[in-house]
């Protein structure tokens, strides 16, 4: 599977383009911002975005989708527990003073277990409340799409209006089962595994120990 990375936007929000190079498919996660870097990016990549697969609807993370849906009409995919935030984009946007152009609604909701196919590539959705309550994470081929649940030696934010620390440790719980050789794609910041930060991040070390004893 092919990745690649464009940081977007004042949130500095990864979004990630993943390609089958074998049918040239391609899906766009979380297109935060930056649309015409992202429209550049799928450009330059050669590939035909097919969907839209969105971790979560904080407006860093939904930002760019109208733009991009103008040259590409490739359907939306989010977990219907945040679409009240999806609809809230400008709401969520003033409160930082940015301005939000807003998609129509998503084409397809997901839920936990369901199956996503791109070209070849096989992912399967993961519900991950706790950040927000319809976070997910996608994962397949080797890598995982966390949004803001899991960092690089961090967590996600639990003091938002829709989060739940006890259910983000849930959800931690059922992520961090992934394979150790995982490759973890947040939301912000670099690349990790599930391995390392079971070693390391200091928000997991705990479970770790409680697993590894
Ligand atoms: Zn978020
Ligand atoms: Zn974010």
């Amino acid at each position: 599977v092919k990745v690649t990375t464009v940081v977007t936007g004042p949130f500095q929000e990864n979004s990630y383009l993943v390609q089958d190079d074998t049918t040239g498919d391609a899906a766009l996660v979380d297109p935060g911002a930056d649309a015409p870097g992202l429209i550049d990016a799928i450009r330059r990549s050669g590939a035909t975005l097919r969907a839209i697969w969105l971790t979560h609807a904080h407006v860093d993370h939904i930002g760019a989708i109208a733009e991009v849906q103008r040259v590409w009409d490739a359907p939306v995919h989010l977990h219907a527990a945040d679409l009240p935030l999806y609809r809230n984009g400008a709401a969520q946007a003033a409160h930082f003073g940015l301005t939000f152009d807003q998609p129509r609604d998503p084409d397809v909701l997901l839920e936990d277990n369901l199956t996503l196919l791109l070209g070849q590539l096989r992912f399967v959705v993961l519900h991950s409340p706790g950040h927000s309550p319809g976070h997910v994470v996608i994962h397949g081929e080797g890598v995982a799409f966390v949004g803001d649940c899991l960092f690089s030696g961090s967590v996600g934010r639990t003091d938002l209006p829709l989060s739940n620390a006890a259910e983000l440790r849930q959800s931690l719980s059922r992520i961090t089962a992934l394979p150790a050789t995982t490759r973890v794609l947040p939301g912000h910041g670099p690349a990790t595994t599930i391995g390392k930060e079971l070693q390391t991040n200091p928000f997991l070390v705990d479970r770790a120990t409680a697993e590894y004893r």
